[in-house]
């Protein structure tokens, strides 16, 4: 390895040499935190059960004069804007050592690739905003508005006391977030090449039909369930949902499990069990498609319990088609960086913006290439690193500076 390292290659190298497996953060945020606080931050770890989460802000230097001079700010006054960079600490375990070509949390560069578990989800981009975020109040001291980070140690696992106790938080206190960056892997060929400005809704359900266990030989004395059950089945992942919209594809069900039987042949069950999921667009809500759901159930007269889980409401933050909207700012910056125009996208699974968006807060993921998250030999390119604190950079003076 070479002995000099760009900034954001050496902070990468040390947030990854952490081993920080959900929900460990492994003395991360410590180092983001500190990293932060020299350049003007107030920190705030919130630590929920076994969960740390940090909060840590750097608000507009505007003077008491100067508030004096406007003592009934409205409410879209630049200095109220608050540009939040979000993401997570903790990475998914490494799997299987045997398949890693080099230990997963030992950073190492090959060909300008830096290896190391997290390197793409997404502990580089934390170097990268955090690089892009110092150059910047360096460039521009006196911007408008503040900066704030949310960082999770819990994005990977159950997301219970992460950035959705954060936000609760922040609500209670009535702080907002105007517009938020979340470091997630977005890209697909070259960083920038996509932008995720939402996600779709996910709810999940787990279905069991009841009917009479019996001797297949007397059917008069069983109520089968699996013959009950598979019409309703069919019907519903038959049904047209929604149509999507202009940023959504249409609704899809999805059977995952069905399961049923005795294991014998000569034996009617006494119930089966099914687990579907539904990925949704901003067409539906959670209660529209459970209605849906149970009204398809009950007109097939079925005997059954469901337990629903709702994962996530669907968010989605639109192109304003305006010069100074938050989308615009955004591309903008890729343009300048890369040359190349970003495309939107809502695909994918979710994540931690459907907390974030609900507050209305204009939400979007921007990261690097994600062709090896979650994998064995997790890696990502030093060049996108270094293009990332650029495009974070020009985020902040698009958003921050009106004299840029
Ligand atoms: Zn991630």
């Amino acid at each position: 390895m070479p002995n000099e390292q760009s900034p954001v290659i050496e902070l990468a190298i040390d947030l990854l040499s952490r081993a920080s497996v959900t929900p460990e953060d492994a003395g991360c945020q410590k180092l983001i935190a500190e990293r932060l606080s020299a350049v003007g931050f107030t920190n705030e770890s919130m630590v929920f059960a076994d969960t740390t989460n940090l909060w840590s802000r750097r608000d507009t230097n505007i003077t008491i004069e100067d508030q004096a001079k406007t003592p009934n700010t409205p409410s879209n006054n630049s200095n109220d804007i608050v540009f939040c960079f979000a993401g997570h600490t903790d990475v998914v375990p490494v799997g299987n050592l045997d398949l890693w070509n080099t230990p997963p949390f030992e950073p190492t560069i090959i060909d300008g690739m830096l290896y190391a578990r997290g390197a793409a989800d997404m502990k580089g981009s934390l170097a990268a905003m955090i690089v892009a975020t110092e150059r910047f109040v360096e460039d521009h001291p006196d911007h408008q508005g503040s900066i704030a980070y949310l960082i999770t140690s819990d994005e990977e696992g159950p997301f219970i006391n992460g950035t959705t106790k954060v936000v609760d938080t922040l609500e209670a206190r009535n702080e907002k977030i105007t517009y938020c960056i979340i470091g997630e892997p977005s890209s697909t060929n070259s960083v920038g090449d996509i932008v995720k400005n939402g996600r779709r809704g996910s709810i999940s359900a787990t279905l069991t039909v009841k009917g009479k266990q019996g001797h297949v030989a007397y059917p008069e004395h069983v109520k089968n369930p699996i013959h009950l059950a598979m019409p309703a089945l069919i019907e519903l992942s038959q049904v047209e949902w929604d149509k999507g919209n202009d940023y959504f594809p249409a609704t899809s069900f999805q059977l995952s499990n069905i399961n049923s039987g005795t294991g014998a042949t000569n034996v009617v069950p006494g119930h089966i069990t099914a687990l579907f999921n539904l990925r949704y667009s901003t067409e539906l809500t959670d209660e529209i498609i459970v209605e849906r759901v149970e009204a398809i159930l009950n007109k097939h007269q079925l005997d059954y319990d469901i337990d629903w889980t709702f994962n996530g409401k669907p968010f989605i933050t639109e192109h304003t088609g305006a010069e100074h909207g938050f989308l615009h700012a955004v591309s903008q910056a890729i343009l300048t960086v890369t040359g190349n125009e970003t495309q939107l996208s809502t695909s994918g699974g979710t994540s931690d913006g459907r907390f974030i968006a609900p507050t209305g807060a204009q939400v979007i993921e921007l990261g690097p290439c994600n062709a090896t998250i979650h994998q064995v030999n997790e890696s990502v390119s030093c060049d996108d690193l270094e293009k990332l604190v650029d495009i974070y950079y020009h985020c902040l003076v698009n958003v921050l500076c009106s004299h840029k």
